[in-house]
């Protein structure tokens, strides 16, 4: 059941928000032996927020959100309920204080059913650098979910929670939205407010919703943006209502196809399923023209210079001092401080630490650092200078299908690139949304749909246009 499904039943009365959370309670029981997609089940927290949501309902107090279960990825702080980053370090910290847009959620009347699996600190593509288990796609149990918000995204296609929260420094929404066949959204920079995100690379970070269909991620929108004095980086402007531009008309609207986004070594049947996507667009009225982006090619050495940077910086409060894991036994402070590190982080955690450390350097901070937020600043250029021809972009979210569980956890390379669509759109600070697109084999391919800076309307017209046309989004996995 979609949100806005459930939401009309809570409404008429013909369900409850107890007997909904029971439901996702019940499927979350019997299928995370299998899946493997949360971190921490909140039964009794839920139960009792389903118990309010049922009194709200009650006195015509609702929110489209009022009483429906949902999955927060453990990168988000959460008030009383641990909050691990699905890493050592963290195994058993319990925030003080929500996170900004947890607290929006518990306004509107959520109930949290639990934490979802992730990379360890976000920082990977298969939520195989979970510290405790890996996330299996219900597609294919022997298949990786994609990361890092893989559990967040699982989940969705699993069943488990109607809607989830994710977040994406480099595509950690889109892509695994892409291989789960759900929908996912990164907003634009500053859209939402990351205070209370444990930050990875806080130039690129941004919070956002994965749900079924469209029509849930405008309804989720409408809760989590807008601006905080305590998100510095977060825009002072208006927030529509994004369910406004779901009128599902895209006639005129212009389109362009990156051609450097069908790069060679994609798989063919993900070019054929995107290109097949580009035609029912055209068909519905669009008007399709290519584009070229040619710096995009340095995108990924300029996120892998930029994010490391800033992530070993963001990483160096987890000493063991404050709060999170520390190490027993080391005989000096700093000894402490080394063990805390070398046990409590996992070896992706660290090469990130090592590359971003090194990057920044006396020497190679000019060579690195520097030079990659100058290529970032073309980057940026050249998707302003395309925005004044197109609305919107459309890209494949990745160039795979859903790969094998260990096929590329032992070559970070290979890994890196299942980004290489995904992370120039935050390197440009641009909102992006991937949606179902069509199935090779029954393994899902995710269509990406770009536009720029705070239009999120754009790409949420053409991506609900584009459900309105097609069902990929209705098919469910058989668990
Ligand atoms: N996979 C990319 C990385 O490992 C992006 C992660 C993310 O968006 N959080 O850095």
């Amino acid at each position: 059941m979609t949100i806005h499904e459930a939401h009309k039943l809570l409404e008429e009365k013909q369900v409850s928000s107890v007997e909904l959370t029971k439901v996702c309670l019940d499927r979350i029981q019997q299928v995370e032996p299998k899946v493997g997609a949360i971190v921490t089940v909140t039964e009794e927290l839920a139960l009792e927020q389903a118990r309010k949501a049922d009194e709200l309902i009650a006195d015509g107090d609702v929110n489209p959100l009022t009483g429906i279960p949902a999955l927060i990825k453990d990168v988000m702080c959460t008030r009383g309920v641990r909050t691990t980053c699905s890493s050592k370090m963290l195994e058993n910290f319990v925030p003080p204080y929500d996170a900004a847009v947890v607290e929006k959620l518990n306004e509107a009347g959520m109930v949290m059913v639990g934490k979802a699996n992730m990379d360890e600190f976000a920082m990977g593509s298969s939520t195989e650098h979970s510290a405790f288990f890996p996330t299996h796609n219900p597609w294919d149990l022997s298949r990786v979910p994609g990361g890092s918000s893989g559990g967040s995204a699982a989940a969705v296609a699993a069943g488990e929670a109607i809607y989830t929260l994710g977040s994406d420094t480099g595509g950690s929404i889109r892509q695994p939205a892409g291989f789960c066949s759900v929908t996912g959204l990164k907003p634009t920079y500053g859209r939402v407010s990351r205070y209370g995100l444990v930050a990875f690379a806080s130039s690129l970070d941004q919070i956002g919703p994965l749900t079924q269909d469209v029509t849930d991620c405008a309804l989720v929108m409408n809760v989590i943006a807008g601006h905080d004095s305590r998100d510095s980086t977060s825009a002072p402007y208006h927030v529509p209502d994004y369910t406004q531009c779901l009128t599902g008309d895209i006639k005129g609207m212009k389109i362009g196809i990156p051609k450097e986004y069908f790069v060679e070594g994609m798989q063919s049947e993900v070019e054929a399923v995107i290109k097949a996507a580009i035609s029912k667009l055209e068909g519905m009225g669009a008007v399709i023209g290519e584009v070229s982006l040619p710096h995009t090619r340095h995108a990924l050495a300029v996120y892998y210079i930029i994010a490391p940077s800033e992530a070993s910086a963001n990483l160096a409060r987890y000493d063991g001092t404050k709060y999170g894991f520390r190490y027993q036994g080391a005989d000096t402070m700093w000894d402490t401080m080394d063990k805390t590190r070398q046990y409590g982080f996992g070896a992706e955690v660290k090469r990130r630490i090592m590359l971003g450390t090194y990057a920044l350097s006396a020497g190679y901070y000019d060579a690195y650092y520097l030079k990659a937020q100058k290529v970032r600043t073309l980057i940026r250029r050249e998707f302003d200078e395309a925005f004044e021809k197109f609305d919107a972009l459309v890209t494949p979210t990745s160039p795979t299908v859903p790969f094998k569980i260990g096929e590329k956890v032992d070559d970070p390379v290979q890994m890196y690139l299942a980004d290489v669509c995904t992370l120039p759109i935050n390197i440009a600070g641009l909102p992006g949304i991937s949606i179902p697109a069509g199935f090779a084999d029954n393994l899902p391919i995710g269509m990406q749909i770009i536009s720029k800076p705070f239009a999120e309307e754009t790409i949420l017209k053409i991506a609900h246009a584009y459900q309105q046309a097609t069902d990929w989004h209705k098919r469910k996995p058989e668990l």
